[in-house]
């Protein structure tokens, strides 16, 4: 986007990847044996409150309706996501409206908890024990390799309740699928006549010499050798199948036992609900540490993680010519919609500074912040 963005406004830009194809994490291709998109590293649904960025994605391909409405399985028993008025009556076995789902909760709710700082006391102070254990401990476990209480409340965060029955699992004003996948916007956004690409290069620091400027959206740790130890992240394996007909019945359904070994099985096929398909891949997603050959996923961001960010922040401002950006480059938990808006940002200010001859940040946001 950021290539985009400046070719447009006339700079050439070399782009490289690391891998032997383009849209990183949100890469889609056609399963050979299906036809079915799959999203090659896991699901990437698109929702976004921004107007701008909505109005952004679909200039290069048409969105269609999608709205990611999640089931999670605990304990032998289906129930919707996230925690909404269906899935408090089923599991309490009430039929409570609105106004009485929200006092039933209020008396769950652990009051001594004036400011819950981590995962756990976040559950516990809004949902109380019962569904805390049931949706989040197991799940937080198997997801994290650590139990909740270790975790910062912000991850929780990420999920609203709700006392209606709205089981739309993104709160957000725009949500839909790529008609063709990511993968084929990614590929629209490059095919200017002022953008070069070359697979299967990971770009480092020693290649930089030569370039008026580097936005780098590899690991900001791997920019400087490593030099304060590695980030912690977690990374993802995905154990494909193919199966007749159609699978689960939804394209995500979440496992929060602790015993089961996967978070969540995606159905791929249901993200594309406009299209038709015999046969379905379905992919297994198992959480672990992510060592030195695997791919990242999820920055962990603990107090020790978070005093090495702050060493590497410290050296990407003394950096010269060098805006870091995205997940990787920013070391945070971001979803699409972010990346592009931020991107979208990052090329908006580098045209800014060229006309105004301010130099160009290391960073357009605060990655502690
Ligand atoms: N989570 C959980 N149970 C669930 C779904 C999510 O405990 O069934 C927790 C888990 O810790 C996860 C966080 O809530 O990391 C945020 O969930 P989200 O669905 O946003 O995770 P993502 O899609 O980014 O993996």
């Amino acid at each position: 986007m950021i290539a985009h963005e400046l070719a447009k406004a006339g700079y050439k830009a070399d782009v490289f990847d690391a891998r032997p194809h383009v849209a990183g994490n949100c890469h889609t291709a056609r399963d050979a044996e299906t036809d079915v998109m799959v999203h090659v590293y896991g699901p990437h649904i698109f929702h976004t409150s921004n107007e701008k960025v909505w109005n952004y994605v679909r200039q290069f391909d048409e969105f269609m309706p999608f709205v990611n409405r999640v089931k999670a399985i605990t304990k032998g028993r289906v129930y919707t996501l996230p925690i909404n008025l269906l899935t408090i009556n089923q599991f309490f076995g009430k039929t409570f409206n609105p106004r009485e789902a929200e006092a039933f909760l209020q008396t769950l709710g652990d009051t001594s908890i004036a400011s819950p700082q981590t995962f756990e006391e976040q559950a516990l102070r809004f949902v109380g024990r019962e569904l805390y254990e049931a949706f989040f401990k197991g799940y937080t476990t198997k997801q994290w390799g650590m139990h909740p209480s270790e975790l910062p409340a912000s991850i929780l965060r990420r999920l609203p309740v709700r006392f209606n029955y709205d089981d739309n699992y993104y709160p957000s004003t725009f949500q839909g699928m790529p008609k063709h996948g990511y993968t084929y916007i990614v590929e629209k956004l490059l095919d200017h006549p002022n953008i070069s690409l070359t697979l299967n290069a990971k770009f480092d620091r020693s290649m930089a010499a030569g370039y008026d400027h580097v936005f780098y959206s590899g690991p900001v740790d791997a920019w400087f050798g490593y030099s304060q130890g590695r980030l912690g992240y977690r990374t993802l394996d995905f154990v494909a199948e193919t199966h007749e007909g159609d699978y689960q019945g939804n394209a995500v359904i979440n496992y929060c036992d602790e015993d089961v070994p996967y978070t969540r099985i995606s159905e791929h096929k249901h993200f594309s609900p406009w299209e038709s398909h015999q046969k379905s891949v379905i992919f297994k997603e198992y959480s672990r540490f992510c060592e030195e050959n695997d791919t990242p996923y999820y920055p962990i961001r603990l107090a020790k993680e978070k005093s090495q960010l702050k060493k590497y922040i410290e050296l990407a401002q003394a950096e010269q010519k060098t805006t870091f950006v995205g997940r990787l480059g920013t070391y945070r938990y971001l979803d699409m919609h972010i990346t592009i808006g931020e991107a979208l940002d990052v090329a908006e200010r580098f045209l800014a500074c060229a006309q105004t001859g301010q130099e160009m940040p290391a960073f357009v946001v605060d990655p502690l912040g």
